[in-house]
């Protein structure tokens, strides 16, 4: 069975229009979740033989995540986010799990459960203490995607020796989670918050891979392409508001407008290029070095975040003061892409690419 691309981008102005009326409450996209698992926008990453399409979790999926990511995030960069997420720890169990622990989730995802890959510390960065078959959690995580509706996330946890270990665990206690911070100017349908894993106990055999396995190259760097699929959708939409608002206004056809609409598209199309390249190379490690994966990827991470900064700039310069009004869907969309586009440690992704392309050249497209 293919995946109902048109299905999904049918429904982009239903999730739209629920992201608007989440904004103020900073309520989560309950509806919008249901209707892509509906159409198996959370089964798609599963591998094939585990009745997905291998959207991420197979070398052949990339191209098809990809259109599935960037339609989502046309609809609503919030719902993107968790999308994201879920398919990240799906993506990193696929990687460092094993085929018991895949059937294991592929059947919970199946049954609708909802995956998070939660990474940030909170203030009391997460620790783990492991004995006789069992891990004991102190502290907690913050920025959480999702949280009090993913049911199983992926989590990192230190060992008392810094040993990193990625561990999968239940987080239906509503007890642990904290919603907030309060005030988030943008991406405020996420559900974004912290949750406390202090004194909870877990089985040893939650364990994803072995220590350190989540900073392991290529795919620490590479699964980044992943979250630009996403903004690259709030990028193509903004571009659209552009146009459609400037020709509805009458003020598509002025010089200096035009300029504008061909900048934002160009950028769009920028954006789209450098993810379909980084999602390419990440779907070859075995045809390329990890550094050039992991560099050419960070890289398309700072090109696709310039592009929509610029995005974020012409809109605002074009539409003017109606793209501040909170009632114009602009508004909404500028404040949710310029908070979707806080990844972290920029400046360090890029020195970092620089530095390993100093004495070598950008793999090119042709040997991929
Ligand atoms: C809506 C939303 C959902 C999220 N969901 C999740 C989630 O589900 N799971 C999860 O794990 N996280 C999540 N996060 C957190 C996210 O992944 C990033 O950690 C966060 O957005 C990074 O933000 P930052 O700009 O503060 O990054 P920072 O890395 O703090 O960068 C800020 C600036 O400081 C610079 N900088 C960084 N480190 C240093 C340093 N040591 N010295 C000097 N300068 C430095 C950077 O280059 C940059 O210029 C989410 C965040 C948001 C907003």
């Amino acid at each position: 069975m293919t995946f109902p691309f048109e299905a999904l981008s049918a429904c982009r102005a239903e999730l739209e229009a629920e992201a608007t009326i989440n904004d103020g409450p900073a309520a989560f996209p309950r509806h919008g979740l249901d209707r892509l698992r509906a159409l198996g926008v959370l089964s798609a990453a599963l591998p094939q033989a585990c009745g997905g399409h291998g959207f991420g979790t197979e070398a052949h999926g990339a191209s098809g995540l990809l259109h599935m990511l960037r339609l989502v995030g046309h609809g609503s960069l919030a719902l993107g986010r968790i999308v994201e997420g879920h398919v990240n720890a799906l993506r990193l169990i696929a990687c460092y799990g094993t085929q018991a622990r895949m059937a294991q989730v592929a059947a919970a995802v199946h049954d609708g459960a909802l995956f998070g890959v939660w990474v940030t510390d909170g203030a009391q960065p997460l620790a783990m203490e492991a004995g006789d078959g069992a891990v004991t959690l102190h502290g907690g995580k913050a920025f959480a995607s999702g949280v009090g509706h993913v049911t199983h996330a992926l989590v990192t946890a230190a060992t008392q020796g810094g040993n990193v270990h990625m561990l999968l665990v239940g987080v239906a206690d509503t007890s642990r989670v904290h919603h907030g911070p309060d005030g988030l100017a943008g991406m405020r349908g996420a559900g974004t918050g912290r949750y406390d894993f202090t004194g909870m106990g877990v089985q040893a055999d939650c364990m994803v891979g072995q220590a350190g396995d989540y900073l392991r190259q290529p795919e620490f760097s590479a699964g980044a392409w992943r979250a630009m699929a996403v903004a690259l959708g709030g990028i193509e939409r903004l571009a659209t508001v552009l146009r459609e608002q400037l020709a509805a206004r009458g003020r598509a056809q002025a010089p200096a407008q035009q300029a504008r609409i061909g900048d934002a598209l160009i950028a769009a199309e920028t954006a789209f290029l450098w993810t379909h390249r980084a999602a390419m190379l990440a779907a070859a490690p075995d045809r390329h070095a990890t550094g050039d994966i992991a560099a050419t990827v960070n890289l398309a991470r700072l090109a696709v975040e310039r592009a929509g900064l610029e995005v974020i700039g012409l809109v605002q310069r074009g539409l003017g003061l109606a793209a501040f009004v909170r009632t114009n869907p602009a508004e909404r969309l500028l404040r949710d892409l310029a908070t979707y586009l806080r990844q972290p440690a920029p400046d360090e992704t890029l020195c970092e690419a620089a530095g390993w392309f100093t004495h070598r050249d950008l793999p090119r497209m042709e040997a991929t």
